[in-house]
């Protein structure tokens, strides 16, 4: 049985496939933000159970916090937020989460699927990218996954923001100024407490600037989110001048850009402005 996927696209969908639980928010988050705003539907999935990433916590103890984390970092814009139940730091690109994967777009039926680039310094994120690059076009194949009815249209698939250069740098076929979206986005990390205030910060070896007081556990969010993103416009820059002119480039501090990939669904300029509203234009 072939699904019509007629509902495209007034009113598109929205589904970030990451890793680990905060992976779609850190990365994509701007963009989920305004999906919310127009009123889209958003589903952002953690496909390993997040229970490797602590120094203190068990995994046990790790995997129901995580993702109660999780969800309320989603509740912030009213996303929905499922955390799969892959190890975490274990994960591989095998047929079973292909497969699962297959399922989950058939299902949501999104317009856009954002993951990592096979390429990436976690071998969980490079697990998640090869999968969904296997899935994009498998999606519509009637005899893949034959319990789960296939879709006539792939969706567009694209990468989220990375700063790694081999073999190739992120394309930046989409930018989006997230300003207005930032203290949001901050919002949604400061959810996940046991990363951004623990075991991050334990990594970082910042531990010691985590404040007590909650109120300045969101302003020391903020500022750690700054700082991790704010390399970004840095590092493409050039793009950014192409788009906006120099004098407008310089004033532009926080970025989301996208590659999209050229194994799904390839967008018009219409359908590109459609999935990605406000994008700084080429
Ligand atoms: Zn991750």
């Amino acid at each position: 049985m072939i699904q019509n996927s007629s509902h495209m696209t007034e009113r598109p969908r929205l589904l970030i496939l990451g890793a680990h639980p905060d992976d779609a928010e850190y990365s994509a988050g701007g963009l989920a933000t305004r999906y919310r705003q127009l009123d889209r539907q958003v589903k952002m999935v953690s496909v390993t159970d997040g229970s490797a990433g602590h120094h203190q916590r068990s995994s046990q103890e790790l995997i129901p916090m995580r993702r109660a984390e999780a969800a309320a970092a989603g509740a912030v814009i009213g996303a929905t937020y499922e955390t799969w139940d892959f190890p975490d730091g274990r994960l591989q690109p095998t047929l079973e989460v292909r497969d699962r994967i297959i399922r989950e777009i058939r299902e949501f039926q999104p317009d856009l699927v954002l993951t990592h680039r096979p390429c990436d310094y976690h071998p969980d994120h490079r697990a998640v990218g090869q999968c969904v690059q296997d899935a994009s076009y498998m999606v519509t194949v009637p005899l893949i996954v034959p319990d789960t009815p296939a879709l006539r249209k792939d969706p567009v698939v694209a990468y989220m923001p990375d700063l790694f250069t081999r073999p190739t740098p992120l394309r930046c076929d989409v930018i989006l100024n997230i300003a207005a979206e930032f203290p949001v986005v901050s919002r949604m990390l400061a959810c996940h407490r046991s990363q951004v205030f623990e075991w991050l910060a334990y990594e970082g070896d910042i531990l010691n600037t985590v404040p007590e007081d909650e109120g300045e556990r969101q302003k020391w969010a903020q500022e750690w989110f700054a700082k991790h993103i704010r390399p970004r416009a840095i590092r493409f820059q050039d793009e950014l001048i192409a788009r906006v002119g120099s004098s407008q480039a310089e004033q532009i501090e926080f970025i989301e850009m996208f590659e999209i990939s050229e194994y799904a669904r390839r967008p018009d300029g219409a359908l590109l402005e459609l999935l990605f509203p406000n994008a700084q234009s080429a």
